[in-house]
């Protein structure tokens, strides 16, 4: 069965082939005007002007509105059990922000069933994907056990092929950080490569210093597991440059950076993933992404949807905060929330509207992709397909 969506008034497609035919801010994103989307087998068939769309079996009219690429979240924490609202509500009453929080939430998680943190997964998912995110990183870290982060893997794969082993999030209670790393590198690694693509480590104060977080990615490629890393969130540190001596995809917070760090960024290609709802949420100060861009290095953006820092799932805040705080145009922001999230979890099949790449699509109640920013916090999702279906529609 085909579908065409037609009666597209703006269509981002973040196709680098359309780059050239269009200068500034329309050729990043590869717009295309009055446009038409060819779905078929959930993959798109075909792409452009809507007065030369083929016929198919089933057409949808935009009606003059935009259809933008399904947001590509690379980065969250959706494996947990319980709550922290206290501890925000602490925070905002003049309480500082520490990593220990995430003990909190290790206990719940703990305690929940497998059916408890699956139907809890699927309901943050399901709030995703009516706020037009269609692919989405989901890392364990709130078990920090052997069995605990093996079965968080286990439930997070039932949403995702872009599952990351964070047992290297926080040092649990009663353990001293050497030992801990011990078991990370060793049985619980074992038990959770089979269900993971990515390894992740929180390089921090608090957390784990550069030389602890060095072996933990060195362990996870021996096992198979590509390496992400959780560096320079709340101080300057080696984490940013280990992330690009060891040639990561994607470092990921990157808020205090050293001219040096930048340069290392620029120099291996290491995508800065920016997460300014962190910043939003613990009244930090927001990541430089105008310095980032700047240098020539490439930045995505995403949630970091999680229970203690940041517990927000909607990409179109984080696109509003990027050009409202971090200096992004409206278009670098949608592109980073897309196409350069889509490349920090090295998918070369999601992000961009093309023949052949998944029919990931979101229909906005807006004639513009800028309403996206101009717009903070109207829910302007009007219709989703994920893969060819759809999957939201109002
Ligand atoms: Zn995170």
């Amino acid at each position: 069965m085909t579908t065409v969506i037609t009666g597209i008034g703006e269509l981002v497609t973040n196709d680098p082939a359309r780059r050239e035919e269009l200068a500034g801010q329309g050729g990043l994103l590869g717009l295309v005007r009055d446009a038409a989307v060819v779905i078929e087998g959930g993959r798109v068939a075909w792409v452009g002007p809507a007065a030369d769309a083929p016929a198919a079996d089933v057409q949808v009219d935009a009606g003059g509105r935009a259809v933008v690429p399904g947001f590509v979240d690379s980065h969250s924490h959706l494996v947990f059990a319980g709550d922290r609202s206290a501890e925000f509500e602490a925070r905002m009453t003049g309480q500082p922000y520490t990593a220990g929080g995430i003990r909190t939430t290790v206990a719940a998680t703990r305690a929940a069933t497998d059916e408890q943190l699956t139907s809890h997964v699927a309901r943050l998912v399901g709030e995703m994907r009516a706020q037009g995110t269609t692919s989405v990183e989901i890392k364990s870290g709130y078990g920090l056990s052997v069995h605990d982060e093996a079965r968080s893997l286990a439930v997070a794969r039932q949403f995702t092929e872009d599952t990351t082993f964070l047992g290297a999030h926080v040092v649990p209670a009663g353990t001293s950080a050497e030992d801990y790393v011990d078991l990370v590198t060793g049985p619980m690694l074992a038990a959770a490569a089979p269900h993971a693509r990515w390894i992740d480590v929180f390089c921090e104060d608090g957390a784990f210093d550069v030389d602890q977080a060095r072996t933990v990615l060195a362990a996870g490629s021996g096992s198979g597991l590509r390496g992400r890393l959780h560096a320079n969130q709340l101080t300057y540190g080696g984490g940013v440059r280990l992330a690009c001596e060891f040639g990561l995809v994607a470092v990921d917070h990157c808020t205090f950076l050293s001219d040096d760090d930048v340069a290392a960024l620029a120099d291996s290609g290491t995508i800065a993933t920016l997460l300014p709802g962190v910043e939003f949420s613990t009244r930090q100060p927001y990541p430089d992404a105008r310095r980032l861009l700047d240098a020539g290095v490439r930045v995505a953006l995403a949630s970091d949807c999680n229970p203690g820092s940041c517990f927000t799932s909607s990409m179109a805040l984080c696109i509003a905060l990027a050009v409202r705080e971090m200096r992004m145009s409206p278009a670098e922001a949608l592109h980073a929330a897309t196409a350069t999230g889509a490349a920090a979890l090295d998918r070369d099949d999601v992000g961009v509207l093309a023949p052949g790449m998944a029919a990931d699509l979101v229909l906005l109640d807006a004639p513009s992709y800028v309403h996206l920013a101009y717009r903070p916090g109207v829910p302007l999702v009007a219709g989703v397909w994920q893969a060819g279906r759809p999957v939201v529609a109002r």
